[in-house]
């Protein structure tokens, strides 16, 4: 039972499956103690109930109904075939950028270097110890998404979640070969004819071919694109690159395919958080019922206002359930089905001006401006908020601490780990000898001669295990462009010398040609 027909006593709620249900207002606060349903629409009636009317109307199941979206153009479906196109283009082009690193770096802009264990970014590089840099942008993907959230409801949904943009194009596919909603619609029911096999077939060969792109495209981020795209027309790419391109096909084809509106609805989690997430200013996918209500038909519409009684710019024509691609009626309220794509209120506005009705009867709107419609106030919209300043300035926060460790970021490292056993060496002159393991990292992209030396141990000896090059009792390694070298470093310090019984030192290594240095703290144990 919908909209007009529910009768007084009964309320709309929305099950946690996304569905719309009418239900009896006793069974409903019953129900609502285990949590299952949500209340949409109006306030509840308080008419005293009749034990028959304890009657819960809802299955707990709700059997898959095929959505049949309807095209429709106008602005936002404009700005939805802008972001599917760049989100499109970035994703698949991407790995294909060229970056000029040095002979001996790798020149795509944008690559995962599982083997060595690297993150190239154009210019930023990402050695292993820097994964905090991930946190930071986690940290800030998450924040942008509260954003949006608080300044357009689920905006992130309805235009660049890649479930959407790619069933967005699937859709298209299907609109392509198929026809529109009602030619679909009427397809589906009639009887099999090879002509239709062969549009089927059309179809899903299509939607394989894109699934194997984007299968196809995510392991280019993993390897030297042009490499691999010839070795995978060869066939001799490794066995792991060809898994993963049959994961992400498998994966494209099925959610974009067939699972649609149901991973939004069942499966993604972010719905439910946003519901908690959300504020009454935020603005979402509206239907003025303000301004729509009493819905009527065009000519009875007229009729009425001619005889100056009330009636709504709605007139029912259901354009805006027809164009949703999660198959929901924006006028039963806020659901958890609606994305905010926006293509209802592309649809009603384009009905709107055919009736000579002003548009915007769907809108980004709230329910503070509907009450202050309703009595008689103009609208207000605060976009700048608590909430939004402390999204934003937390991304300002993160990006700037990002950025200035990115701009301040030393090329050169030095780690020191002292021999566990034995401590130390008593040389047959009496000298003492502590032994360490030294890592050098050197970051730029070319060769780089570094000296390593020792502080705040007065005379001591270093010597590189296995290297000879010293000048002035300081030890000279090469380290190759974008590499780390392993060191066994002995220090020695001669007989006689006044320690203590652990003395801190520093290892100092030194850019013979630049002014880079890297330090790092130890101990010098005595026997
Ligand atoms: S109700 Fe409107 S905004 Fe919501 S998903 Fe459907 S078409 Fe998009
Ligand atoms: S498209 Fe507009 S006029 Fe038509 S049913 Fe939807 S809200 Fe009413």
């Amino acid at each position: 039972m919908r909209g007009q027909a529910a009768t007084a006593a009964a309320r709309p709620v929305m099950t946690t499956f996304g569905r719309l249900r009418w239900i009896k207002a006793p069974a409903l606060r019953a129900i609502r103690v285990r949590g299952m349903f949500r209340q949409v629409g109006p306030p509840p009636m308080t008419k005293p109930m009749k034990p028959e009317d304890l009657v819960v109307e809802a299955p707990l199941y709700a059997a898959h109904q095929k959505v049949y979206p309807q095209s429709v153009s106008g602005t936002f479906r404009t700005v939805k075939w802008a972001l599917m196109g760049f989100c499109l283009g970035v994703y698949y082009l991407t790995p294909f950028i060229r970056w000029d690193r040095g002979p001996d770096a790798p020149s795509q802009a944008v690559l995962v270097d599982l083997a060595n264990a690297r993150f190239y970014f154009f210019f930023i590089e990402i050695w292993p110890q820097e994964v905090y840099y991930f946190t930071g942008l986690l940290i800030i993907a998450a924040m942008v998404l509260f954003l949006m959230n608080a300044v357009g409801g689920r905006i992130w949904c309805g235009y660049l979640c890649p479930q959407t943009v790619w069933t967005d194009l699937f859709f298209a596919v299907e609109r392509l070969i198929e026809g529109d909603r009602r030619e679909r619609l009427r397809k589906d029911k009639q009887r099999v004819t090879p002509r239709r096999v062969g549009e089927l077939a059309a179809k899903h060969a299509l939607w394989l071919m894109i699934a194997w792109w984007t299968g196809g495209a995510w392991v280019l981020y993993f390897a030297d694109a042009p490499t691999l795209v010839k070795s995978l027309a060869t066939l001799q790419a490794p066995f792991v690159a060809y898994l993963w391109i049959g994961i992400l096909t498998f994966t494209t084809y099925t959610l974009a395919g067939f699972m649609r509106e149901q991973v939004c609805v069942y499966m993604c989690p972010w719905p439910r958080i946003q519901a908690a997430l959300t504020d009454e200013w935020a603005l979402n996918v509206t239907y003025r019922h303000d301004r729509g209500e009493p819905r009527t038909s065009v000519k009875k519409a007229a009729e009425l206002r001619a005889h100056r009684l009330p009636a709504g710019d709605c007139v029912d024509c259901a354009q805006c359930v027809a164009v949703c691609p999660t198959g929901i009626d924006i006028r039963d309220g806020a659901q958890l089905g609606c994305i905010m794509c926006g293509l209802c209120i592309d649809a009603c506005d384009n009905v709107m001006a055919k009736v000579g009705r002003p548009t915007g009867l769907i809108a980004y709107d709230n329910d503070i401006n509907i009450k202050r419609r309703l009595e008689g106030k103009e609208n207000v919209y605060r976009l700048v908020r608590p909430r939004t300043l402390v999204y934003a300035g937390m991304i300002a926060l993160v990006g700037g601490i990002m950025l200035y460790t990115l701009a301040t970021r030393a090329f050169l490292d030095i780690s020191v780990l002292h021999d566990r056993n034995p401590l130390a060496v008593m040389l047959s002159d009496g000298a003492v000898r502590n032994a360490y393991t030294v890592r050098l990292l050197n970051k730029r992209g070319h060769f780089r001669t570094l000296s390593l030396g020792v502080h705040g141990l007065p005379h001591a000896r270093v010597q590189v295990v296995g290297s000879d090059a010293a000048i002035e009792g300081r030890p000279y390694i090469a380290v190759g462009p974008d590499q780390t070298a392993e060191l066994r470093v002995l220090v020695t310090v001669p007989a006689g010398s006044q320690l203590e019984k652990s003395t801190e030192l520093t290892f100092r290594a030194s850019d013979t040609d630049m002014a880079e240095t890297a330090t790092a703290r130890d101990h010098f144990i005595l026997p």
